[in-house]
């Protein structure tokens, strides 16, 4: 695929995901007024900044990472999780084991995430209607880390499924990357807090470990949090996202790039703009180091 036609196939998705946050059609538009509206809603569309994939100069922080709980998980011969189960309180960092084969893996991942189904661990388990243990791809080029799950993700059970989680998908499309087969989709705490409040430190802190024990067994290329909480967590920064956001940190060595939430974006539009240069951050990265092919995917 020429830049051209990867710059076109890069728009069209744009174009999607800016019909899908102003709920208007614009697709009959001659193509100059369509670049016009979009750099007027802050993308910025310019055929330069998106058609050189690599390259784009970035930083990386040796913040702390977050202190994660044990791998093990209950083999299928080893007793059921009891329904009070609590999370590793451990702070142990959990290692990365070369070794284990994707099956054993992927039978640990779905340990952990019957174990969160049932787990009671904090006050957030008496309100939900399912856990959302998060879902995905072994070594997925990237992992998604939000901060909860809202009423559409409690009431189905699975991460980002309501409006913010259709605009997500459209950001994944956009840096050729698919949610099925590329990418790992998870939640710092998750059970549903009350009206979408905020997650508690308290509530992050017990809950945190599994989601760090997921990262271990997945081992994406590159993780992206979006939004304060989980940046926070994983980071250990304290700035805020708006200070933050497209800044290269570490996390037990896995490159991670902070952004915003795609419920904030939805709401504010002048956080599309800076949304979009962190995806191409993200995108670039991955061209660069990480052998992923964009233009396989994105047509
Ligand atoms: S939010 Fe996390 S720690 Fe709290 S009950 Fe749900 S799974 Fe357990």
């Amino acid at each position: 695929m020429s830049n051209e036609d990867h710059f076109s196939s890069l728009y069209r998705i744009l174009v999607e995901a800016e019909d899908l946050l102003s709920g208007t059609e614009r697709s009959h538009l001659p193509y100059e007024a369509r670049v016009s509206s979009m750099n007027e809603r802050g993308w910025d569309v310019s055929e330069g900044a998106a058609a050189v994939p690599g390259g784009t100069a970035h930083r990386e922080s040796a913040a702390a990472p977050a202190q994660p709980g044990s791998l093990d998980a209950p083999s299928p011969s080893e007793p059921a999780p009891s329904p009070a189960h609590q999370p590793e309180a451990s702070h142990a960092a959990p290692s990365i084991d070369d070794s284990l084969a994707p099956a054993e893996r992927r039978r640990r991942l779905e340990a952990i995430a019957e174990q969160i189904r049932t787990c009671q661990a904090c006050p957030l388990a008496m309100g939900r209607t399912n856990a959302v243990p998060g879902e995905g791809a072994l070594d997925a080029m990237v992992m998604i880390v939000g901060e909860g799950p809202g009423y559409h993700e409690d009431q189905q059970g699975s991460p980002f499924v309501g409006k913010a989680g259709r605009y997500l998908d459209k950001w994944l499309e956009a840096i050729g990357i698919t949610r099925e087969e590329s990418a790992f989709i998870a939640n710092i705490v998750k059970c549903r807090p009350p009206n979408n409040r905020d997650p508690k430190p308290e509530e992050s802190e017990v809950c945190s470990p599994y989601l760090k024990q997921q990262i271990a067994l997945v081992r994406p290329r590159m993780i992206v949090t979006v939004g304060r909480i989980s940046t926070r967590i994983l980071t250990g920064s304290t700035q805020g996202i708006t200070r933050i956001h497209g800044t290269f940190f570490r996390y037990e060595g896995i490159p991670l790039v902070p952004t915003f939430h795609p419920s904030a974006v939805l709401r504010n539009p002048a956080y599309r703009r800076p949304v979009w240069e962190d995806l191409k951050k993200v995108r670039n990265w991955l061209i660069d180091n990480a052998g992923h092919h964009p233009e396989s995917t994105s047509e």
